[in-house]
């Protein structure tokens, strides 16, 4: 007779690290968000900006960071007002700040009122149409929440056509208008010397100028280094809040706040002349040594980085040292040329760094054939994400040499809120 299979004890008495180990284990890299750094990127922008308000874009989670953690954080450091895309991104941020206000950006849709209205944001009205709707509402129900009014300059994206615009001044001199804000989006911010950006700011200056006693806002990150006249009452950085570089032609001011590590799954060695990975694009030169590590373009990692006999790809940091990618980025997996580094530098089971010790977002941009912008957008969902800093009640990764490490606050993907009935 077969013996019952041995039950696994639910909490085995395992140190802090072993918990810690066996917690990121399940995971093949780990991701950790800076919050302490978009604090940081926050309120350098606001010195540069004042006295105009410093806002903060938390689209697209964040940027790929987290826009519950990062709404959060910015909040407690004196953050007024955010901007989302979409109704349901401000449901999740509203749930995490009761107090800001929150625009979202993407328009306003008939018969979407209510959902404004229940979670208190504000909608960025991007024509006529939009406003007569939206008109509609807040008359049926008294819903005197605001809206932002979004002026298109050059963009051909959002907005009102400036006829469109000149057209509701008339209103706006009524007095109780119901617009909190009248904005517009810069084209090519990040080019100082692009003629569009003067082009820009004389037709939303004149605009916006007859929007008595609404605020302004026109600059994005790149917007606010262009100077104080582009900077009017609000300004709404993005990017640069996650440490995207919003002046390309200069050094980057901000603080990286984002550092993936991956874990090594195998180290093997290969003859001259074999290939790795698929298509066999990569050919070792020389008895080779690979790191296999446990992160690929399924996880944000695009395979455009890859090398092959003719050019090279991206380089992860496997202890301490630079190490070129070799042959094409898996779904799930890349190969890393380690044969430089010292007998035993790497092993089994230890990290190396994609994103962090020197490798910016920008460089990662440069090699996946995009923008930064991309880059953090395109983070995976499969990694361990650890949050560091934020002001949070309990530091999540403790400095090693004093304490046992604390387990790490490891998110869960949240499951969607309930439609509302
Ligand atoms: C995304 C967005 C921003 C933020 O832009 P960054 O370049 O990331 O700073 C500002 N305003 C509008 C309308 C946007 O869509």
């Amino acid at each position: 007779m077969a013996s019952a299979p041995k039950t696994i004890p639910q909490s085995s008495p395992l140190s802090a690290e072993a918990n810690q180990a066996s917690a990121l284990a399940a995971y093949g890299g780990v991701l950790t968000v800076d919050l302490d750094a978009i604090v940081a990127n926050w309120r350098k922008l606001e010195k540069t900006a004042v006295p105009a308000e410093c806002s903060a874009v938390i689209k697209a989670d964040a940027y790929g960071c987290g826009a519950e953690q990062v709404a959060r954080a910015l909040s407690k450091a004196g953050c007024k007002t955010f901007f989302v895309a979409t109704i349901e991104e401000a449901r999740r941020v509203r749930a995490a700040v009761p107090e800001p206000t929150i625009y979202v950006l993407g328009g306003y849709f008939q018969n979407t009122g209510e959902h404004y209205a229940r979670i208190n944001c504000r909608p960025v009205i991007g024509d006529l149409n939009e406003l007569a709707e939206w008109d509609v509402f807040c008359r049926r129900t008294g819903w005197t929440g605001g809206a932002a009014v979004h002026i298109d300059t050059g963009m051909n994206r959002l907005g009102l056509t400036l006829s469109d615009a000149q057209a509701i001044i008339p209103r706006i001199n009524a007095g109780d208008h119901g617009i909190t804000l009248v904005m517009s989006h810069l084209v090519s911010a990040e080019q100082l010397n692009s003629p569009v950006n003067a082009r820009q700011l004389a037709a939303f200056r004149s605009i916006a100028s007859e929007f008595s006693g609404v605020p302004a806002a026109l600059a994005n990150s790149s917007g606010i280094f262009l100077g104080a006249p582009f900077q009017f009452d609000l300004v709404r950085p993005g990017a640069a809040l996650y440490g995207v570089n919003p002046t390309p032609e200069a050094d980057n001011p901000m603080q990286q706040v984002v550092d993936l590590k991956a874990r090594i799954v195998q180290i093997r060695t290969i003859e001259r002349g074999e290939t790795v990975g698929y298509g066999g694009t990569w050919t070792a030169r020389r008895p080779t040594k690979l790191a296999i590590i446990a992160v690929g373009y399924a996880d944000g990692y695009f395979r455009a980085a890859s090398s092959n006999d003719g050019t090279r790809g991206a380089e992860v940091i496997v202890a301490g040292k630079r190490c070129p990618v070799a042959g094409r980025i898996s779904m799930d997996l890349i190969a890393i040329d380690i044969t430089d580094l010292p007998p035993n530098a790497a092993r089994r089971g230890h990290m190396v760094t994609l994103l962090g010790e020197g490798i910016t977002v920008d460089e990662l941009a440069h090699h996946f054939g995009t923008i930064g912008y991309e880059v953090l957008t395109s983070l995976g969902h499969r990694y361990a994400r650890v949050y560091k800093g934020g002001n949070v009640e309990e530091p999540l990764v403790k400095p090693a040499a004093e304490q046992p490490p604390s387990p790490p606050r490891v998110e869960q993907p949240a499951s969607p809120p309930p439609l509302p009935s």
